[in-house]
């Protein structure tokens, strides 16, 4: 069978859920990391360097660009983020699936580079509802959520040019269904052909 992991790529507009279904799934199975991005963004209350994020200043991000060190970066509200390509290299050539949890400008990115990735964009079951869930978790003013409504809409946009959709109505139904999209990538003949190759090279020589 394949020996090479599975590069997920997972996005979704803010507020609708993507790291709760995300933890839940990297619960279940312990041979999917998640690969930690690098960001000039300041930490938030609670998060730890080298484990939420490579916390970077802008000389030493522009100098990962500079030496080929990330698979993909994007500027987003005023940051840059970018995937460490080595660790992603590495774990895929140990056989370990690794989930990017990235915006979409990079997702595009990485699907040119990486034609064998996986896009997945989780979407909420309506507008409404996500606007719901963002004013319900009371933490920001109305401007704030406003802003982060029309991202939302803009994001939502590039769903089209992911290969799967995930409708987070419920987080157990999300996880079911990114299970299943999972299970079904690895069975297509384009992730098997290593696979396919080995069993005809076996029935040739078998066969002289
Ligand atoms: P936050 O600052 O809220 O942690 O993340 C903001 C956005 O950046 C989220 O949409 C998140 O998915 C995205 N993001 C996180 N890491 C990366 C990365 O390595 N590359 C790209 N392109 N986006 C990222």
């Amino acid at each position: 069978m394949n020996r090479k992991g599975l590069l997920l790529v997972f996005s979704g507009p803010s507020g609708v859920g993507k790291g709760t279904v995300l933890k839940e799934y990297l619960d279940k199975h312990p041979n999917t990391v998640f690969s930690v991005s690098a960001t000039t963004r300041k930490p938030r209350e609670g998060e730890i360097h080298g484990r939420h994020y490579f916390f970077l200043s802008r000389e030493e991000f522009d100098l990962l660009v500079e030496n080929g060190g990330l698979l993909e970066y994007a500027q987003f509200a005023g940051n840059f983020y970018g995937t460490p390509r080595e660790a992603v290299e590495q774990n895929l050539e140990k056989g370990i699936d690794v989930v990017l949890e990235i915006e979409v400008q990079g997702a595009l990115q990485v699907k040119e580079k990486c034609p064998d990735a996986l896009l997945v964009f989780v979407m909420p079951p309506s507008f409404e509802e996500l606007c719901r869930r963002l004013a319900g978790r009371g933490t920001e003013d109305a401007a704030a959520v406003g802003r982060r409504l029309s991202n939302a809409a803009r994001e939502m946009e590039a769903a089209k040019h992911y290969d799967y959709i995930v409708v987070n109505q419920t987080v157990e139904d999300a996880v079911d269904q990114l299970e299943q999209i999972v299970c079904a990538a690895k069975h297509t003949a384009k992730y098997l052909r290593e696979f396919i190759d080995e069993v005809e090279y076996d029935a040739e020589t078998c066969c002289k």
